[in-house]
């Protein structure tokens, strides 16, 4: 398919759902523009593509200011594991509300088209399942995830009142819980941290009972995805779900872990952290409606494909 070529810019570039979407952008010929300060991204998450003539890598902190040409920018920069969002919880308030800010600000003035990659964590603990776009969430305003959440809710806020105030055009997408290859494997997230663990029969360490859900879309669809919202007709601007329906517990993942790897690890049970969400799964009729989009890849499929990721990183 031939794509109009545009000049694309990637906050969070260099991380792991910022590096697979430069990939799709590079390859369908665009002039792509990687920011990222590093922080939880990396070099090597982009290594491949720093040699390409359509690619650059700025190394830039968002809660700067930054004056670039560009026609489209996604918003992605932000840690996104707890234990890095916590890591400086002042520091994610900035990136989330200050970075908001400055790319809305950077696209009112050059004209430019901005998608934010909100979360799943906006709906916080919910009391509404599945969660639809237009449930209003239950958060924590004080505790240990809230730094997260609650800069996600305001970015959302700021994304709103640019696009009623000054008529930036705007996208707003809530990403639920994806994983896949160039995950860290030391963010902490349940998919990494099993995997690893698993791969080197070490303890499975499940949380709480591990009856907690959660529902988790393979970083190819999610990519697709992202895409798609931004090209689609201005007069849908979201927010909207994206993620994989398909709902498992915390135990029954780490028991397919264990099941694909043919691992010896046991599992372990430890303390619940603070504010963990009992459940989530997304309701994603306004993307199958509006966007033609649904996941095409399983648990089970995208496992596999992560694992084998995983065993050329851990040689
Ligand atoms: P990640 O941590 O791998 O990527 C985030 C990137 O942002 C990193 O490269 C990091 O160095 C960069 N960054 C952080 N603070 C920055 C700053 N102040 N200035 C410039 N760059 C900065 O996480 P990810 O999983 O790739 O998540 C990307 C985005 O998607 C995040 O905004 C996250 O909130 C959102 N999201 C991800 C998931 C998921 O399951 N992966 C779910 C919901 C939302
Ligand atoms: N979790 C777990 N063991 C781990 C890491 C996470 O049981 O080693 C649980 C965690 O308590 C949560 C779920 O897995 O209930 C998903 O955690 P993650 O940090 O991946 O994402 P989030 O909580 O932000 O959805």
């Amino acid at each position: 398919m031939k794509h109009i070529q545009k000049r694309i810019l990637v906050t969070g570039g260099a991380g792991f759902l910022g590096s697979h979407l430069c990939d799709r952008l590079v390859e369908e010929g665009h002039e792509v523009l990687c920011l990222d300060n590093l922080f939880t991204g990396a070099k090597r998450n982009i290594g491949h593509l720093i040699e390409k003539p359509n690619f650059e890598l700025i190394r830039h902190d968002l809660v700067e200011p930054i004056l670039l040409e560009v026609d489209e920018i996604y918003n992605l920069a932000c840690p996104a594991s707890p234990i890095h969002y916590q890591f400086n919880p002042v520091k994610t308030v900035k990136t989330s509300v200050m970075g908001a800010i400055n790319m809305l600000g950077l696209a009112k003035r050059v004209k430019a088209k901005i998608l934010q990659a909100s979360t799943s964590e906006i709906y916080g603990d919910p009391t509404v399942h599945p969660q639809t776009e237009g449930y209003w969430g239950n958060v924590n305003t004080i505790g240990i995830r809230s730094c997260y959440d609650e800069g996600k809710r305001c970015a959302e806020t700021l994304f709103f009142d640019y696009h009623r105030q000054n008529r930036v055009n705007i996208r707003v997408v809530r990403i639920f819980n994806t994983y896949g290859p160039r995950m860290h494997p030391n963010d902490g997230r349940v998919i990494s941290n099993f995997i690893v663990q698993a791969l080197s029969n070490s303890d499975i360490t499940v949380y709480g009972r591990g009856e907690q859900t959660r529902s988790f879309c393979f970083v190819d669809d999610l990519i697709e995805g992202l895409v798609r919202m931004m090209n689609a007709p201005d007069d849908f601007i979201g927010p909207v779900n994206m993620g994989n329906p398909d709902e498992f517990s915390i135990l029954e993942l780490a028991q397919m872990v264990i099941r694909l790897t043919g691992s010896r690890s046991k599992i372990i049970f430890e303390p619940l952290p603070q504010d963990d969400p009992l459940q989530r799964q997304p309701d994603i009729s306004l993307a199958k409606e509006h966007l033609n989009w649904e996941p095409t890849l399983n648990l089970e499929q995208g496992l596999t494909r992560t694992i084998e990721y995983f065993r050329t990183i851990m040689v």
